[in-house]
């Protein structure tokens, strides 16, 4: 699944006005092109480490007609913020003629629209026009409901930009300059393009079949990011193992994998860029040929280090060839601790797995091993925290018999219902809740030498209204005036917004869903009998 940390603005070293170091940039003559500058709505650190972005701005760039330049929102939470200006031609965004927000996280809105008022850009389209650039977003979380952020946006793209720019430039190129109705009225027609002003119909996500016939890897190199000491190959889209609470499974189902032969070329090319390859994917460990693919790694002298490891997937002999692969952290996701929660959620790991890979990860010198849990998923109960603690524990107890010095971390997040899930219909736990059951890990577990780090259910709250929102949401995050707690409770005061209802209400399934007019591919039918064997 998708993970993200509780950040608004998370700090860069690289601050906006110097030149960041990177080398792979591309820098257009804007001559008779179309200028488009694609956004991350947060720091540069972040965005550059999402691949996402490495592989729109290769897609664009590779187009003789087009110049795209990157754009990010630097500044610490609560800062006044900046005019944006590219990366690239240290322009204002007003100079281009497309504006492009790549959104993977929920609580990036605010930043959205930070952006696009410290820019001086009516931050409603309606008040747009031909004089304006055309505002447009994509990713997962606009993908799976883009109603919260509609009204701001000319246009959204629900699914995988390979499949939707091919159509969607050449009608930008004809277009832009001409009258901003017809253009909406154009690209309103485009299969996975929905136009907030003109879209009554049902929008089909597009997405490509074989992963192979578009290369996304680091495209931009930088030591200014996340991950800067990896070259980043994505190995797999979509997971087919539905768990009930993943976005993945649903909104970028199903599962396809890049061949064996074609990863192993791309990483011989990554190589003479950086020693260390990240591979990347929700669930990478599911790659029919995964023994091949990091045998063949290895006999080119690769290290490499691997996003998503399923621990039912993972053999003795995988496991040795990542520790040989100069893996240093391994991440085990079982998400609840007791087998009767793992099952109501789907979570088809059994703790003999974790066991198994955990005394596995002891005696290969893995220096620190990741636990992922979340709280408050649907039916858990206090006993359900004391399996995470029971669990926890064992592990702790595995790694000091083998004297491996393996550090051991638990990963705390809230549950937040996201749309297009199963759980889409259900509440999240109360706040008080949640904070009483972190409360209770952080207090047992790190007295016994086990780091906890958590999500804050607070923000967790402001995401699932976000994630479950509708257009009344925009109104809140329009009128925001300080992006802290405080300032969001404020603002959901003044536009009368019933908080409550988007985060803590189990909706009726027969009610219509704020994002009824995506057709992401999964029926409704089928996301309604997984929520009732989970919860009945
Ligand atoms: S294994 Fe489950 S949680 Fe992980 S990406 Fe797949 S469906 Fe999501």
């Amino acid at each position: 699944m998708i993970r993200h940390k509780t950040r608004i603005t998370r700090r860069s070293r690289y601050r906006q006005g110097e030149l960041p170091r990177e080398e792979g940039a591309c820098r257009k003559d804007w001559g008779g092109r179309l200028p488009i500058v694609l956004i991350y709505p947060n720091s540069y650190y972040l965005g550059m480490s999402n691949l996402g972005i490495h592989a729109v701005y290769r897609l664009l760039n590779r187009e003789d007609s087009v110049v795209c330049e990157r754009a990010f929102q630097e500044g610490g939470n609560g800062e006044k913020k900046p005019a944006v200006l590219s990366v690239e031609s240290r322009r204002r965004l007003t100079d281009f003629a497309v504006i492009a927000f790549s959104i993977s996280y929920e609580l990036d809105y605010f930043n959205v629209v930070s952006i696009l008022k410290a820019s001086r850009i009516p931050l409603r389209a309606v008040d747009r026009d031909e004089r304006h650039p055309l505002v447009i977003a994509g990713g997962p979380c606009v993908a799976a409901n883009p109603m919260p952020l509609s009204p701001f946006f000319d246009c959204l793209c629900i699914g995988e930009a390979e499949a939707i720019l091919p159509k969607m430039l050449p009608v930008l190129e004809e277009g832009i300059g001409g009258r901003r109705d017809e253009l909406l009225k154009t690209l309103a027609s485009l299969p996975g393009v929905y136009v907030p002003r003109y879209n009554g119909r049902t929008v089909v996500r597009q997405r490509v079949a074989n992963l192979d016939d578009f290369p996304v890897t680091s495209v931009i190199l930088t030591p200014d990011t996340e991950l800067g000491d990896l070259y980043l190959i994505e190995v797999q889209r979509g997971c087919n193992w539905s768990c009930r609470f993943c976005l993945v499974s649903t909104v970028f189902s199903p599962a396809r994998f890049r061949s064996v032969g074609r990863l192993l070329e791309t990483a011989a090319e990554g190589l003479k860029y950086r020693p260390r390859l990240g591979l990347v994917g929700p669930a990478v460990s599911d790659h029919p040929q995964l023994e091949e693919l990091l045998t063949g790694l290895l006999r080119m002298g690769a290290k490499f280090a691997i996003s998503s490891l399923r621990v039912n997937r993972l053999s003795d002999r995988i496991l040795e060839a990542i520790a040989r692969g100069g893996a240093r952290t391994i991440t085990i996701a079982p998400e609840a601790g007791s087998e009767r929660l793992r099952q109501v959620i789907k979570k088809d790991i059994g703790e003999e797995d974790v066991r198994r890979v955990v005394e596995k990860a002891a005696g290969l010198g893995i220096k620190q091993l990741k636990l992922y849990f979340m709280v408050g998923l649907p039916s858990e109960t206090d006993e359900d925290i004391e399996e995470i603690i029971r669990l926890t524990l064992e592990s702790r107890a595995v790694l000091e018999r083998k004297q491996s010095g393996t550090r051991l971390t638990l990963n705390v997040a809230p549950f937040v219902p996201k749309a297009g899930t199963p759980f889409q219909w259900l509440p999240m736990a109360s706040l008080q809740t949640l904070n009483r059951r972190i409360s209770r890990l952080k207090s047992v577990l790190p007295a016994k030498g086990i780091k906890v780090k958590s999500e804050s259910p607070a923000w967790s709250q402001v995401q699932a209204v976000l994630a479950r929102g509708d257009r009344s949401v925009a109104g809140v995050l329009e009128s925001i005036e300080e992006v802290t707690l405080a300032g969001w409770r404020k603002a959901v005061e003044k536009c009368r917004l019933d908080a409550d209802y988007y985060a803590h209400q189990r909706w009726d399934t027969g009610q219509a869903l704020p994002w009824g007019i995506i057709d992401s591919g999964v029926k409704a039918g089928q996301l309604e009998r997984g929520m009732e064997k989970a919860v009945g």
